[in-house]
Order: structure tokens, then C-alpha cells, then sequence
């Protein structure tokens, strides 16, 4: 059988380009995938796409701009001086292709038609090329491509090169064209679901093509094979949620960090984000840490990996993932630097069976029945409840210990995991008011804990105090671990033994139990990302809420030792309330 034109592509994508109604771009679609044999219609989507293998894959051509440049010139043969300038000028891959096309001054001799199989062949052969030599057969594939093509052809061929096909086209309205083309319209909810399912439009496509709308009951959650995620919707206040979710519903820890589905088999172990990247390779932390927690169980599970300091167990910004996320090339020391929890929330799949379309508590009561909890990966934390004042109270705890919020999640019959879409089951309430504190404090160290790590044999974290100048006491108010270089580290010992002593000091209020106590003497300038309540802190306790205390979230040593200031010239705790006012208030602008 004779193959698609690449051409019929090109002259497609050129009309898709420009279309902006989504209607009009579905007709169009339609009429490409009619006109594409079964046998290809893979391929086409694919290419459609910009692709050559779904996301979760990871293939990449790996073709840089210079190598495309470079290419092109080839092809073309124009001074590379005029390419150069239509880069500088043009900035996108596909125009320089096609005007450096156009400029050329000789039709070659002998060109071959492209087609569709030729074309996809050829970038599945470029991806796969490595080693010594691959950078010239890429270079050499990509100019035979060149060389046989139109000016239209190369436009969309060096897109697809560059990775930016920037048709402006939804994968919903391939679903559309899909559904239209080999099933109807009223049926595109199956097709969307397949998708949703397998996360791969082009094997959906192929199956249409092959078997019709029934050829979708091949699809089914398969471990290796990511979900798309489910999504929550938001309502502004508690007592809203309540109501939408019938009165009674589970109140999650929303934590912040990286969306984590775990895919665990008896050899294998896969991890994927939620836009579907595998990072396995970037988090082998996590997979140690699974491959116990889900000894001998076959599962898809889900939850939030999130940077923590384990000197201080404070869980930290979720900037900090995406710093060891950028260092793919020297991550041994940034999987010690930036070490990770894992908090499960939902179970897919386990041993042999699918579990999305059972309710909510019947997916919790499988990972909870499957787990082995460990330091470091842990279920998500959970409050059933109908009462809004206790969910309001466990919303405040769950800021006072650092969390961006709760998710509501829906107990109802019908609370299934419904991937790749937002919807009503699950209910996110988030802090409102702006972050940022809005000035440095000084604080003074009553007590410190043993160190972790790196760290180990030294103290890790301090408990540092503000001064309550009306009662004469020492008011506990964050866990201070980071800041501090390797010389203040080393100078510690020296700076706090001469103070030690075995109890807490008696000014000194707190609930929380350090490993070693001193007498308050020594103060820091510490900054912090902002001011919470808190359950486990002293400072102005009752005065911001009845059994809370003030706490500094992420606190952060300026690596200035404020030796011209005595325990009662730190921070007072009537300053910290200021703070903590200033704060709200401009939260409440
Ligand atoms: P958006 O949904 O608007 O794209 P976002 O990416 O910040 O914003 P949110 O909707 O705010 O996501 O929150 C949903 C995310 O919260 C989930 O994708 C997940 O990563 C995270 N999360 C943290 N804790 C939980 C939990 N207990 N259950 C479900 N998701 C959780």
C-alpha cells in the first residue's frame, strides 16, 4: 500500500494554523483522518501532535538549533550568514525553513516525494541515533529530509525538529475530530475517557481506526502506562464545601510539592509528574523508598513528593524540588542535598485490579491496607468530618505546620477517580493572603536538636525564641535549620556549650522537646517566608487564637550573630503579633 503524502499534512497544518474556531479545525481534522489509511493513522496523529511517541515515553529527537541550522543550510545551500539573519529576525524554526526554501535557486535534480511512513521513519531513526557519529547522521537525516521537500513541507518538518508545532491545536479537539471520523459525536465521551486512560492519542486513534468505537475496550489502566490526573475544583469557604459535598466528606492535608504517580510492579518501579514526564530517573530516592513501602504488591498510587529538611523535619518550599529537578546531570549530591517525603493520597490500581471506578473510601482502605509507612513515605493526613468548626480547625493546623491547604474529597457513592478531569469529588480551600514577612527578627536560641546527615554529630536545628517583655519569659517560635555555612556550623559547639544546661531553662515556655536546652544568651537574625498560627509554638499563644501560638514558616539564618544584642533585646513577642497584623491585613487588601 502506497502511503500518505506528506504534503496533504503540511497543506492540512497550514490551514489549521491559521483556523481559530475549534469547530472549523475539527471539520478539518476530520477530513485528514478520512482521508488517511488505517495503517497510518498512528503516524499521522503523531506528527499532528509535533511527536514521535506519546509524552510519558520520554523520547526526545534531540536536535538543537544549531544542528537544524545547520541542516537546512545543507538543504539549501543559501550563506549560512542569510540563515542566521532569518533566525535572528524570525525566531521560529519553521519560517526560516520555509523562506530559506524558497530563496534557494535551484530545484535539485532528483528529489524524492516525502510521504508519511518516510518522514516519521526518518525522526524515529534520528531519535534513536547516540554515540560518537550520531550528531552527523542527524545531521545527514535531516538534510535528506529537507532536501526532498517543498517549502511548505520544510516549514513543518523543521518544527517538528524544533519540538514547536504551534498549531494551536487542543488534544480535545482531536478528540472531537477522533470521535466524528471513525464513531459520532455523542460518543466522544468514550473516546476522551480512552485518552484520559492511556494517555496516548494516537494509540485511541489507531484502535478507532482498526476495530471502531468498540476497539476502545482494549484500553484499560495498565501498570507502566500513566492516568491523566484528577483535578480539584475550589469554593471559597468551608461550610460551602460542606454543603456540595452532602454534609460529610474527608478533609485532606493539601501539601505543596510535585505530583507524584507511582507505577510498582515486582521489577519496576515508574514514576510520572502530571504532565505525564517520567522522573524516574530524577527522584531513585523515591524508588528506594517504595520498593519497601509496596513490598511484593503490584499498584498505581499517587501522592505529593515534597522537599523536606530532615534536621528540622519542616517540610520546605516546593521551589526546592525544581532546584534538584534542574540538575539532571549531577543529581547524586542533589538527591543528599534536597531530600524528598512522599505523602500518598489515592490508590488506582492493585494486584490485578482497577479501583478508579469505586468510591473514595474504598480507595483510601486499599492504600492503607497495602502500605508500610515509613520515615519517609507516609499516607496523606485525613479528617472525616461534617462539622465545619472542626474542619476549620484542622485547616489552621495544617497552615500552622506549613500546608497551602486542604482538599475536600467526596464520600459519596459516585466519588470515583476521574482522570484527567476537574470536577466536583474533590474540593481544594486554599490560605489567601499574601506570603512575605515583612521584616528581619532577632531571635534568641533556648534549645536544639540532634543532627541529620550531613550534620550528624553536630546540632541540626535550633529552637529559637522571641522575648516576652510583659511576663519576663521565652516565647518558642520556629525550628531554625537552614542558613547556616559550613564555618557557623562548625562554630556552633563552641558558641552554645558554654551555655547548656540539662532542663529547659525555667523563662523559657515551650511545648516542643529538644534534644538539648541552653540558656537563652544568643541571638540571630533570622528572616522568614511568613507568620502562621500555630499549635506547637508559645509565642503570643491565646493572643492571635484561643490555643495558638505564633509560628515563623521557613526561617532562614542571615548569617549575622547579633553580638551586641542580650536575650531581652530580641524580637519581642508584642512585635511578632505586629508582624503577624501587618501581615494579614495586607492579605486582607
Ligand atoms: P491548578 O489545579 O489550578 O492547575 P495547582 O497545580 O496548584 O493548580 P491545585 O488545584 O491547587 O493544583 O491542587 C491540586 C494539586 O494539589 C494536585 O495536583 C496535587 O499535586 C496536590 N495535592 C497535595 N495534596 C493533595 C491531596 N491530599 N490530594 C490530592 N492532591 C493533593
Amino acid at each position: 500500500m502506497t502511503s500518505m503524502e506528506y504534503l496533504k499534512l503540511a497543506e492540512a497544518f497550514e490551514i489549521i494554523e491559521v483556523t481559530r474556531k475549534r469547530l472549523e479545525m475539527t471539520d478539518m481534522l476530520a477530513e485528514l483522518f478520512q482521508q488517511t489509511p488505517v495503517n497510518e493513522i498512528e503516524m499521522v496523529i503523531r506528527l499532528t501532535q509535533g511527536k514521535i511517541a506519546p509524552d510519558f515515553e520520554g523520547i526526545e529527537l534531540g536536535i538543537s538549533d544549531t544542528l537544524a541550522q545547520e541542516a537546512i543550510y545543507q538543504a539549501t545551500r543559501i550563506p549560512k550568514i542569510t540563515i542566521k539573519r532569518l533566525w535572528i529576525s524570525g525566531g521560529d524554526t519553521g519560517t526560516v525553513a520555509y523562506e530559506a526554501m524558497e530563496q534557494k535557486k535551484q530545484t535539485p535534480l532528483f528529489t524524492d516525494k516525502l510521504d508519511v511512513k518516510n518522514v516519521y521513519d526518518t525522526l524515529i531513526d534520528i531519535s534513536k541515533a547516540s554515540g560518537t557519529g550520531s550528531q552527523k547522521f542527524k545531521l545527514k537525516m535531516l538534510a535528506f529530509l529537507l532536501h526532498n521537500s517543498t517549502s511548505l513541507e520544510a516549514k513543518y518538518l523543521a518544527r517538528t525538529f524544533s519540538g514547536k508545532m504551534r498549531l494551536g491545536l487542543a488534544n480535545m479537539t482531536i478528540i472531537d475530530a477522533l470521535a466524528v471520523t471513525y464513531a459520532t459525536k455523542e460518543d466522544r465521551d468514550k473516546v476522551e475517557w480512552a485518552y484520559n486512560t492511556c494517555s496516548d492519542l494516537a494509540r485511541v486513534g489507531k484502535l478507532l481506526a482498526e476495530k471502531g468505537l468498540e476497539g476502545l475496550d482494549d484500553i484499560s489502566l495498565e501498570v507502566g502506562v500513566p492516568l491523566r490526573a484528577m483535578l480539584c475544583e475550589r469554593l471559597p469557604s468551608i461550610p460551602e464545601i460542606i454543603e456540595k459535598l452532602n454534609d460529610k466528606c474527608a478533609f485532606e492535608y493539601k501539601y505543596d510539592g510535585l505530583r507524584i504517580q507511582a507505577h510498582i510492579s515486582d521489577d519496576k518501579i515508574e514514576l510520572f509528574t502530571r504532565q505525564l514526564e517520567n522522573v524516574t530517573s530524577q527522584f531513585p530516592d523515591i524508588v528506594k523508598m517504595l520498593a519497601p513501602a509496596f513490598h511484593g504488591k503490584e499498584c498505581v498510587i499517587e501522592g505529593e513528593c515534597v522537599p523536606v529538611d530532615i534536621n528540622t523535619g519542616e517540610m520546605l518550599p516546593f521551589q526546592v524540588v525544581s532546584r534538584r529537578r534542574g540538575r539532571k546531570h549531577e543529581l547524586g549530591s542533589a538527591v543528599d542535598e534536597f531530600p524528598v517525603m512522599l505523602f500518598l493520597f489515592d490508590c488506582l490500581y492493585l494486584d490485578g485490579q482497577d479501583y478508579t471506578q469505586t468510591p473514595y473510601t474504598n480507595r483510601r482502605k486499599m492504600l492503607e491496607s497495602c502500605i508500610f509507612e515509613s520515615e519517609r513515605v507516609k499516607l496523606a493526613e485525613v479528617l472525616i468530618t461534617d462539622d465545619s468548626e472542626k474542619a476549620d480547625e484542622y485547616f489552621q493546623n495544617v497552615i500552622g505546620k506549613g500546608g497551602e491547604g486542604i482538599i475536600a474529597k467526596s464520600l459519596a457513592d459516585d466519588s470515583f477517580y476521574r482522570a484527567g478531569s476537574r470536577g466536583w469529588n474533590w474540593i481544594k480551600f486554599k490560605r489567601d493572603y499574601k506570603t512575605e514577612m515583612a521584616d528581619t527578627v532577632d531571635l534568641v536560641i533556648v534549645g536544639a536538636f540532634s543532627g541529620k546527615g550531613k550534620r550528624a554529630g553536630n546540632y541540626g536545628a535550633l529552637l529559637m525564641a522571641t522575648y516576652n517583655a510583659d511576663e519576663g519569659v521565652f516565647e518558642t517560635v520556629t525550628k531554625l535549620g537552614s542558613g547556616f555555612d559550613d564555618e557557623m556550623l562548625a562554630a556552633l559547639p563552641e558558641l552554645l556549650d558554654e551555655h547548656k544546661i540539662d532542663k529547659p531553662h525555667k523563662l523559657v515556655n515551650s511545648k516542643m522537646k529538644a534534644d538539648y536546652w541552653f540558656e537563652p544568651a544568643i541571638v540571630l537574625e533570622v528572616r522568614g517566608a511568613e507568620i502562621t498560627l500555630s499549635p506547637i509554638h508559645t509565642c503570643a499563644i491565646n493572643l492571635a487564637k484561643e490555643n495558638y501560638g505564633l509560628a515563623i514558616r521557613f526561617p532562614r539564618y542571615m548569617g549575622i550573630l547579633r553580638q551586641d544584642k542580650g536575650p531581652e533585646d530580641a524580637t519581642t513577642t508584642d512585635e511578632m503579633l505586629a508582624l503577624y497584623d501587618i501581615q494579614s491585613n495586607r492579605g486582607g487588601e
